[in-house]
């Protein structure tokens, strides 16, 4: 894939894939191209996910195509994107072929919400003072609401409740942080971007109601602190923010007898670093890191290392599954082996994704015939 695709495909699922290239919902090369090891995932009574999308137009039978397909490959539960009515649909098939369901959702990045898009005042400002409504960071796409602003904790809550009525196995929160204040460092070039520090333009959100909120609660004024990103109380409050608004949707996931799942950035502490996640304080049910070795210029040995890293500070608060970028392994040794470490270093199963940009070469039969 060239640079920008790249980069766009690290910012929409480190994160998501609504803008990527889509997986259809009955095309699965990503699947197909790998071949995942049966005994490995069956001995160790593994879990096997996948990130995909579904589409509007999918007929009964061709559900139960699909899922019959992922089944095949050992997987029994899809990360699903798509509106309502398409989970909805995908549902009662996904039951009869034994698959289980997530609601896949975007929480702060919201760029395709009808209802937030009436409210500018919503959206997060950098420490430069520029709205990410009119002036988004990186990408056009790049469209954050205020995890302080009660107005944005009401419409969450509310998105969370509608979904959570819906016969789903989790509510799957993606984008439940701030914008990246800091690239991983494989992707920092594609903009001509060394981030070695926290560059305003990218620091979120110094917004009226965060900077007033955060003066009430420590007497603290962040405009007139000569460097914001020195101040641990600053930073701290961000999280907390964040945190915050995970407690009220799992308030109401929770109170209609869902799960709550996130996919997160690798481990806790890169997570703080990177973008003001504190993933391991949350009140979640599971969580899939998205252990994206090349994204960090990283092998697969790192895989394993950050698998442990989540285990240990999340001490068996909940399973971790391991997110896994099908493009980056060449083979399907590669792969199995990526699978291997994860579990070795406590990962409950993994999930997978891919944007169905794979090598030919890695062609190979599905475990079943
Ligand atoms: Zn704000």
């Amino acid at each position: 894939m060239d640079k920008r695709t790249f980069l766009k495909n690290f910012l929409t699922l480190g994160c998501s894939t609504l803008i990527m290239n889509r997986v259809g919902a009955l095309n699965i090369p990503f699947v197909s191209n790998h071949v995942l090891n049966p005994p490995l995932l069956t001995n160790n009574n593994v879990k096997l996910f996948v990130w995909g999308h579904g589409s509007p137009t999918t007929t009964y039978p061709d559900w139960i195509k699909y899922f019959d397909s992922l089944k095949s490959y050992g997987i029994s539960e899809v990360i699903m994107a798509g509106e309502d009515a398409v989970l909805s649909a995908a549902i009662p098939p996904a039951k009869e072929a034994g698959i289980k369901v997530h609601a896949w959702t975007w929480i702060m990045n919201r760029p395709h919400d009808p209802i937030a898009a009436q409210h500018p005042e919503w959206f997060q400002v950098n420490r430069k003072g520029e709205s990410c409504f009119d002036k988004p960071p990186y990408v056009g796409y790049y469209k954050w609401v205020c995890p302080s602003k009660p107005e944005v904790q009401n419409h969450l809550r509310e998105t969370a409740r509608r979904i959570a009525t819906l016969e789903i196995e989790s509510f799957h929160m993606d984008y439940v942080r701030y914008p990246d204040i800091i690239l991983p460092e494989a992707l920092q070039p594609n903009y001509n971007i060394v981030q070695d520090r926290e560059f305003p333009e990218y620091d979120y959100c110094y917004c009226d109601d965060c900077r007033k909120e955060f003066k009430t609660l420590t007497g603290i004024d962040i405009h007139q602190v000569t460097d914001p990103t020195a101040n641990l109380e600053w930073r701290k409050y961000r999280y907390n923010s964040v945190t915050k608004v995970v407690k009220i949707i799992a308030e109401e996931v929770h109170k209609k007898n869902r799960k709550l799942t996130a996919a997160v950035f690798p481990h806790p502490e890169m997570s703080r670093r990177m973008v003001r996640q504190s993933w391991s304080e949350w009140p979640l049910d599971a969580a899939f890191p998205m252990i994206y070795q090349n994204f960090y210029n990283k092998d697969i040995q790192w895989i394993g290392d950050t698998v442990s890293k989540g285990v240990k500070e999340i001490k068996g608060r909940f399973p971790i599954y391991a997110g896994l970028f099908l493009p980056a392994f060449k083979n399907a040794e590669e792969l199995n082996a990526a699978i291997e470490i994860s579990i070795r270093n406590g990962a409950a199963g993994v999930s997978l994704f891919a944007d169905g940009n794979l090598k030919p070469e890695l062609v190979i039969p599905p475990t079943k015939s």
